[in-house]
């Protein structure tokens, strides 16, 4: 936009000459601390010296600033929770920095008087150019009323601790002597340093005196409430002490340094309408702040819209310099602008950090120019300004965006490395099965590269009969569930086959919609192998148990039966628990070499026509006699039309049996059990149920009840006998031939088992063994 004010540019021109130079930008992050409370005194009859804790690496410039921010204010205080104060202790107290104040009736100052040891308080800063000047040969005078005594007790005491060599005359004036503070350590000060002289005025301040000093050499530095700078500074001005000889802390004499300009510029605002100043009616009426300033930065003149962006009346701002509303950028970036200004005479432009009257803060790219008249004598300056916050709001939102998306594209890519170089073969695909990315542990366990698996389907690695199983898993993940260390078999590249365990989940998309699937792919063949080791152990310790166990079974039987002559009742009784306990032994090895050989697959499945009903009889009639013991009443039903299946009749006879004995076993003396055999899905599958009145499954422990010795709670109790084993083999069986089996259960109210066996019935199966 810089050609639209290349007309007035030109036109300035002659007066200002503009270079473009890098904006210096605030960084607020450097200047906001954390401190704490570490006393507040009360030093003179309404003066406050409040030291705080500060961060040892902590430092500043005797004669800066800093802005104090109460946590939270006790009282109300129109003018907020943050007040500016110089520093009146010595840079070179680490780790301590004392501010005094007079004590008001200002909300912000009775909080802070009753802040207790350790509060914790932010301040920022240090802000400020206020310093003892670089030529130590000039003569420094100090004018301190009152309070104003701050910065130049810092400067003091800091020229005072490193025997600066300044000389310094140090004129402190208050009302009163009850009203002064630090006068011994004052005193003291000039009675051991030759350089430091101090002067103190009580009552009304000799001003002649002060003329004294003013000699042409001497910087003088004057602080304090607004009428007595006021007061010194206007005295001094109109006494002739040059303008550049003169520095003011915080207030600037009103009116000080009349110039020509100025005294055109002496205006309220209602004036300025009236005013024969066309230019000046132009620039009242942009809507671009305007300040115009002394050589001093001593404002005479401000627009509307200086007033509304700062908060600030005209009348508010004439004599104060923008510190008022500027300031709280570092000692250097004023440096770089005055530098720019006065001594470059080029215009300055940069961004900085302001506080409105209300307080608040707003950023403002500022542009300030020398005014040079026609004898090239510097008049002073225009500032303006231009409020970026919202700009600034907009680049930082977006900044964090950026750093946001940085972020997540850092994640992600830390992700991807983490995937790629992971152990485990992790794929992922999308819900149709395509693969979207495969590892590299996946293409070491399939052998198929990331360039031929990806974009391909998932089935590449599944055997042709095991495709339903894949349908289902997706559909699964699709309706957003998981799968843990499902065991089953995929296939390599090279057509071999490989047992892996399945853990897999859904991928989200950012809205939360499932998109795909991530699966990692154990190879579990060597735990496969150990497991088959241990199966095998088992079936060759039970075999071998079995002859040693019958031999037991006869040798008992005949000595029961009195074959090797007659027993006494005593013998008797011992032989039968032998016997028993052997009966038992001979129960649990069978059970054991059925599981080992359903695990090892070597059992055979020899289907045959079969007459459920008959079998089913003959299994209760085997079992009659603890039915009849328990006095359970057992009834049973049989369909119509029930078919001769096709099954293996020593496996389903282990069906039946096992579940009816576990019936009567978990019933109760005199309990009911109910037994049934039907046709179920439209005559396409028969079901045997049965159901007891008995002891029930603790519902805790439904989903363990068909894993291998597992025996629940409750029968565990009731001190039952059992393995543990019979009902993982019926469902080993039942799953090898095509059917089902599950329960349903109620604690002390019963269960009922259901088996389905779909038509036609069992297939062929070879193998080596038969199951017992
Ligand atoms: P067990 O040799 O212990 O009977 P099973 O494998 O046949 O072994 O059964 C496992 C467990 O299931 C049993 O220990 C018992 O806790 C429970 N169970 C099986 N059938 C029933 C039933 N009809 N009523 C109550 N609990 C049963």
């Amino acid at each position: 936009m810089w050609w639209i004010r290349s007309r007035a540019y030109w036109k300035r021109r002659a007066i200002c000459k503009m270079i473009k130079k890098t904006p210096l930008i605030y960084d607020p992050k450097n200047l906001v601390n954390k401190g704490t409370i570490f006393s507040v005194k009360k030093i003179a009859s309404r003066t406050i010296e409040v030291s705080i804790r500060v961060p040892m690496d902590f430092s500043f410039i005797a004669g800066q600033y800093i802005w104090l921010q109460i946590p939270k204010l006790k009282y109300p205080d129109q003018k907020g929770d943050t007040r500016m104060f110089s520093i009146a202790s010595s840079p070179n107290k680490k780790g301590e920095l004392a501010v005094i104040f007079r004590m008001s009736e200002s909300g912000y100052k009775k909080t802070l008087v009753e802040m207790a040891p350790e509060t914790e308080i932010i301040f920022s800063g240090p802000y400020g150019s206020l310093s003892l000047p670089d030529d130590r040969s000039r003569p420094v005078v100090f004018m301190a009323g009152g309070v104003g005594l701050a910065p130049f007790l810092a400067m003091t005491r800091f020229s005072d601790e490193v025997t600066s060599g300044h000389k310094i005359t140090l004129v402190y004036a208050n009302s009163n002597e009850e009203e002064a503070v630090y006068l011994d350590e004052l005193s003291d000060i000039e009675k051991r340093n030759p350089n430091f002289e101090f002067i103190k005025q009580f009552g009304l301040l000799g001003k002649d005196q002060l003329l004294g000093l003013a000699l042409p050499a001497a910087l003088i530095f004057v602080s304090g409430p607004k009428d007595f700078v006021d007061d010194v500074g206007n005295f001094l001005i109109e006494h002739k002490v040059p303008l550049e000889n003169l520095f003011f802390e915080q207030f600037y004499p009103a009116g000080a340094g009349r110039s020509e300009l100025e005294q055109r510029l002496q205006s309220t605002r209602s004036d300025i309408v009236g005013l024969d100043y066309p230019y000046l009616l132009a620039l009242e009426n942009t809507n671009t702040h305007f300040v115009i300033t002394d050589p001093n930065g001593i404002i005479l003149y401000a627009n509307k819209a200086a007033e509304d962006i700062t908060g600030y009346s005209l009348a508010e701002m004439k004599g104060n310099t923008p510190r008022l509303w500027g300031g709280l950028m570092s000692a250097d970036f004023y440096k770089e602008l005055w530098r720019t200004i006065k001594d470059d005479r080029q215009a300055f432009y940069g961004e900085v950090k302001n506080r409105r009257k209300n307080q608040a803060e707003y950023y403002a790219s500022i542009r300030v120019s020398p005014i040079i008249d026609s004898h090239d004598v510097l008049a002073g300056f225009v500032a303006s300004e231009e409020d970026i916050s919202e700009k600034k709001q907009a680049e930082k939102a977006l900044e964090t965006r950026i750093i946001n998306i940085e972020r997540e594209k850092n994640i992600s890519e830390r992700l991807a490395a983490i995937v790629r170089d992971a152990d485990e073969p992790i794929i992922a695909k999308k819900l149709d099965g395509t693969i979207t990315s495969w590892n590299h542990a996946a293409e070491q366990l399939y052998g198929y590269s990331a360039k031929e698996a990806v974009g391909k389907s998932i089935k590449m690695i599944v055997p042709q009969d095991r495709y339903a199983e894949i349908d289902n898993l997706l559909k699964v993940m699709e309706e957003g569930g998981t799968l843990e260390h499902y065991q089953t078999v995929r296939m390599k590249k090279n057509g071999s086959l490989v047992d892996v365990s399945i853990s897999s989940s859904p991928i989200r998309d950012t809205a939360g919609k499932i998109v795909g699937v991530s699966v990692i792919s154990l190879n579990i063949t060597k735990e496969k192998e150990i497991d088959q080791a241990k199966t095998e152990f088992v079936s060759l310790a039970s075999h071998q148990l079995r002859t040693p166990l019958s031999t037991i079974g006869w040798y008992t039987e005949m000595l029961l039966a009195g074959d090797a002559g007659k027993l006494n009742q005593g013998q008797k009784k011992y032989l039968g628990e032998v016997y028993r306990g052997n009966q038992r032994m001979v129960e649990l090895v069978n059970a054991l070499l059925s599981v080992s050989r359903l695990e090892l697959g070597t059992f055979t499945v020899e289907p045959e026509p079969i007459d459920l009903v008959k079998l089913t009889r003959s299994v209760v009639d085997e079992q009659k006699s603890q039915i009849k013991e328990k006095k359970i009443k057992l009834t049973s039903s049989f369909g119509k039309n029930l078919p001769i299946l096709q099954a293996d009749q020593k496996l389903l006879r282990m069906v039946f049996q096992n579940l009816l004995s576990n019936a009567v076993k978990y019933t109760p003396a005199k309990g009911k059990i109910g037994l049934s055999l039907s046709l179920q899905d439209d005559d396409k599958a028969v079901l045997f149920k049965i159901a007891d009145t008995g002891y029930g499954i603790p519902k805790n422990q439904y989903d363990r009840i068909f894993t291998k010795l597992f025996r629940a709670d409750n029968v565990r109790d009731k001190d039952t006998e059992g393995t543990g084993l019979g009902l993982y083999i019926v469902k080993s069986i039942m799953e090898h031939s095509g059917g089902k089996v599950w329960f349903e259960s109620k604690e002390n109210e019963g269960s009922t088992f259901y088996v389905t066996l779909p038509l036609p019935g069992m297939k062929k199966k070879a193998g080596t063994k038969e199951l017992s």
